[in-house]
């Protein structure tokens, strides 16, 4: 069984606080172990969690907002000194390509680990992957910001009884799931009349941003959904202003988009008190609602139950 999880490595905005550090956040994928906007203390986060350097293979970043940013440098130089021996992909929007060269080169070290950087061009861009397609959309926020969505592609599930009844049995099952069809004493038998589609996992990644097209694209149909809610709507004229979601924007967002599992984060620390939060989504959002904490695991919720045919 693969696995599909996301780490909470910190959960704070701009500021860390007592309980809560900087962001920073682990997909774990099948065989992709994904380290979105690592801010500072990322490193040591990391070895509480029990992810290790060499497990990750893809570094995603939103913006060069130090708070999304500051701990790529110890990060980076943390896969060299572990000799991580597989190629780490990164990406980033590419007009912050000489932010991400200082913080790459950000003090001297000896670089053995091979990163492997794509930054994100334009919106859409799309970067294929083993088990699904990563997907960056532009955001709203005062400076180029793009959030990322994982797809994977819908798949079939053969029924038993519907291929016993056609007698379809051993090779000729995976021949027909292979080719879409199979002929039978003249008769073609088609993939879909012996099974149901299974919708493929949907995991989006929405930081640092106003309400824009790009958050609702990014939203649509997610199993799990870690969204920004760094104020309530008491700020959210303030919110506006600054390029940011209230936890009652993010939640509607989510009711909307049909989303499974909603996690709120990246919290201002002007709130003391973080149910606040969960109050506040909760008159939008009646589906699974994590309110992120520091070293939290989250599991992508199980698959959606395949639609009738
Ligand atoms: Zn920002």
């Amino acid at each position: 069984m693969s696995m599909r999880e996301l780490v909470v490595l910190g959960t704070a905005s701009q500021a860390p606080t007592r309980a809560r550090n900087h962001n920073g956040y682990v997909l774990r994928w099948d065989d992709e172990v994904i380290l979105f906007d690592p801010g500072e203390g990322s490193q040591r986060q990391l070895l509480h969690t029990g992810v290790t350097a060499t497990d990750l293979t893809r570094i995603c970043v939103t913006h060069f907002h130090g708070d999304h940013c500051l701990g790529l440098p110890g990060t980076i130089q943390r896969l060299s000194l572990d000799r991580v021996p597989h190629p780490v992909a990164v990406h980033f929007p590419a007009g912050g390509a000489d932010y991400f060269a200082r913080l790459r080169h950000a003090s001297s070290f000896h670089e053995t680990a091979e990163l492997a950087v794509e930054p994100i061009e334009a919106d859409g861009q799309r970067i294929e992957l083993r088990h699904g397609t990563l997907e960056a959309r532009r955001l709203r926020h005062p400076v180029e910001t793009y959030g990322y969505r994982l797809l994977e592609p819908d798949g079939c599930r053969m029924l038993p009884e519907r291929l016993a009844a056609y007698g379809i049995a051993g090779p000729a099952v995976g021949e027909l799931h292979r080719t879409g069809h199979l002929d039978l004493d003249g008769r073609r038998v088609t993939r879909d009349e012996v099974s149901v589609r299974r919708p493929g996992q949907r995991f989006a990644f929405v930081m640092d941003t106003g309400l824009c097209d790009g958050v609702y694209a990014l939203a649509e149909h997610a199993d799990l959904l870690v969204i920004e809610s760094t104020f309530l709507e008491s700020e959210a004229a303030l919110a506006a202003e600054v390029g940011h979601l209230t936890a009652g924007q993010a939640a509607r967002v989510a009711a909307e988009s049909g989303v499974r599992r909603l996690v709120l984060t990246h919290f201002s620390q002007r709130y003391a008190d973080s149910v606040r939060f969960a109050d506040e989504a909760r008159r939008h959002f009646d589906g699974d609602l994590v309110i992120a904490e520091d070293l939290a695991t989250v599991q992508v919720p199980p698959r959606r139950v395949p639609s009738a045919e």
